[in-house]
């Protein structure tokens, strides 16, 4: 195992294996150690935020600076891996110093940042520093003791960030970084840097024009251009009626609610800092953009006096909220502030959650085939059985429900993994956890049961005994918010979207628009009267310019008419992808189109 030494904030050096976490670590921080010196030779005046050797072993490093005039560009970025390689190249020794903090902070008076990251890592009035040659830095983390292990390394960006991360900071210039001890492991992760690129779903969506978000008008708010709207509408059209056909209920309630409910639900108290603040309406109302669509349902159900006979009650809807996210935290459709949830609650009896379970897992596992989701793993969440004061306090019906969960995925023979200390505090829950195309981890859809919530707005049913009962709340989610579902879409299918979403399915190219452009359109209206979203091109320009466009636009089917077209009721078709072309009949054609469109991605 090759070993490397490494020198400690305090000083110390240890040899440690080169291949472990801490190995590639110490390998990041020396490169982020160097690309400060790079800086600071390179720029007279830049002044230097943070810098971070390695979040995980996936992300590499970066390093902050402020300039003047320009920032520093990506195109300067090849000048600083220049100079990197100089550092590297004459071997320096990283030696360790500790300084005076008050001289330092004199000697760098032109440095805000340095000065407050120096009297930070102060005690005493002293502070460690690594230094090598003329450069010296705030020790953070383990290093490497000699620089002519950097050999492979990139610097791969720059982005705006708020110094500590604050926006009321101002903004520095963040350099982003990888680095390692072998070419290949560089090659590969660039590689795979690259693949995650092609898939990333701002890229892709502005590609396509399927959404934007503007700061200036909004951080966090996006709007849905037409093509990225047609697949939400036939994404939320589907859904509706998938969940109406298993016994759900839908309906429209206001985004705007008294405060009072989210007091009541426990909302304002535990979850208030991503919540938007009250609207005062100045005659004693207070209203509040709703963060959640629980306490909207619960109105619903409250609205009639319920028995056992309408049990279980299904209530759903595409329940728009908002969340105050931090700006920093805001991602494409990924993480917004504005979004639509495929929110419903189901209101059980006691002995009805286990088949409702069932039957809701049914459902997600069934949508997941039609959108070729196939990636995904269960987590069982539980309390934890020695902290439970953190829970809602009702050990039999812990024990209960618990055990209830989990005999309902043995049933339906699925593999799952407990997770004690996940459950929510009001109730155990399933999450259905997905893989991003870049590889994270998110939980698309949940179901989790409450006991909580029908206590505090005090939910009843007369039961078959004539007495009042509480019914337990079911939160499921199915495919997640229309905005972060759209995102995971676009990355797993590279915005080749299948058929039955596609904005546009089939784009017509007619060879001579004065001689075929006629024909081009009855198809067209043929396709229309069929619910298919087809798209003639008149424009005049080249075929090739056209076909070409068809595929960067990822149109499932592309057709081309001419002559023989015409004359035969035919067609050209060629499909995204594909090379070829082939002729069809149009009658043809079109049932094959049709089959597509109404087959989902089942294979
Ligand atoms: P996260 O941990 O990602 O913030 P959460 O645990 O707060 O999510 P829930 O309150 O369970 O999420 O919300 C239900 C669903 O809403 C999530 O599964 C996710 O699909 C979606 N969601 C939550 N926050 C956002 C957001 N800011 N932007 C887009 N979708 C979101
Ligand atoms: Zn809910």
């Amino acid at each position: 195992m090759a070993q490397v030494a490494v020198m400690l904030p305090d000083g110390s050096v240890n040899k440690i294996d080169r291949d472990s976490q801490e190995g590639l670590q110490a390998l990041r921080e020396s490169v982020a150690f160097f690309l400060r010196a790079a800086l600071t030779d390179s720029f007279a005046g830049i002044r230097l935020g943070e810098y971070v050797g390695a979040k995980d072993s996936d992300e590499g490093f970066y390093v902050d600076s402020d300039r003047d005039e320009m920032q520093v560009s990506v195109d300067e970025l090849a000048a600083l891996e220049a100079k990197i390689k100089e550092f590297a190249k004459a071997n320096l020794k990283v030696e360790h110093v500790v300084g005076d903090v008050d001289e330092l902070a004199a000697q760098y008076a032109a440095d805000p940042y340095t000065v407050e990251l120096l009297q930070e890592a102060a005690q005493d009035g002293k502070v460690n520093l690594y230094k090598a040659g003329d450069f010296v830095a705030p020790a953070n983390a383990p290093i490497l003791v000699y620089s002519n292990l950097i050999k492979n390394y990139k610097l791969l960006s720059v982005a705006g960030a708020y110094w500590k991360g604050m926006s009321s900071n101002p903004m520095l210039q963040r350099i982003y970084g990888t680095a390692f001890y072998k070419k290949d492991d560089l090659e590969a992760d660039l590689q795979r840097r690259q693949e995650a690129k092609e898939r990333d779903h701002r890229v892709i969506g502005s590609q396509l024009d399927l959404f934007f978000v503007d700061p200036k008008v909004g951080a966090g708010l996006p709007y849905w251009m037409p093509k990225g709207s047609t697949i939400r509408r036939t994404i939320e059209r589907y859904i509706i009626d998938r969940e109406v056909a298993d016994g759900y209920q839908h309906v429209y309630t206001p985004v705007l609610m008294n405060l009072d409910a989210y007091k009541t639900s426990g909302h304002w108290e535990h979850y208030r800092d991503d919540m938007f603040p009250p609207m005062d309406m100045g005659d004693g109302e207070m209203l509040e953009l709703r963060p959640m669509n629980c306490p909207s349902h619960i109105q619903v159900y409250k609205h009639h006096l319920r028995s056992y006979r309408d049990l279980p009650l299904r209530i759903a809807e595409l329940g728009m909220m908002h969340r105050y996210e931090k700006s920093g935290a805001l991602s494409g459709l990924q993480r917004v502030r504005e979004m639509t949830l495929n929110d419903g609650h189901t209101f059980v009896s006691l002995d009805q959650i286990r088949s409702e379970f069932a039957k809701i897992l049914k459902l997600i596992m069934s949508v997941y085939e039609d959108f070729d989701i196939t990636d995904y793993t269960f987590r069982l969440s539980y309390r934890d059985p020695k902290n439970t004061e953190k829970y809602y306090a009702n050990d039999e019906m812990w024990e209960q429900s618990q055990s209830m969960l989990k005999a309902a995925m043995d049933d339906l023979n699925l593999d799952y993994y407990e997770a004690e200390g996940e459950a929510a505090f009001y109730g155990p829950k399933l999450d259905i956890q997905t893989k991003t195309a870049l590889g994270n981890e998110e939980t698309m859809s949940t179901i989790q049961l409450d006991f909580m919530l029908p206590e505090r707005f005090g939910l009843k049913y007369t039961g078959k005994d004539g007495q009042e009962h509480q019914p337990v709340m079911i939160h499921r989610g199915v495919v997640g918010t229309m905005e972060r579902f759209i995102a995971y879409l676009t990355e797993i299918y590279k915005g080749a979207f299948p058929t039955w979403l596609a904005p546009e399915q089939v784009h017509i190219i007619p060879v001579s628009d004065d001689k075929h452009g006629e024909y081009a359109e009855d198809l067209a209206a043929k396709l229309r009267a069929a619910n298919v979203r087809v798209v003639v091109d008149h424009r005049n320009e080249k075929m090739g310019y056209k076909i070409r466009e068809t595929q960067t636009q990822k149109v499932p089917y592309t057709l081309v008419v001419g002559n023989d077209e015409m004359a035969n009721q035919s067609v050209s078709v060629r499909k995204y992808g594909e090379d070829k072309a082939a002729t069809l009949a149009f009658a043809d054609f079109e049932s094959e189109l049709l089959a597509d469109i109404a087959s989902y991605s089942r294979k």
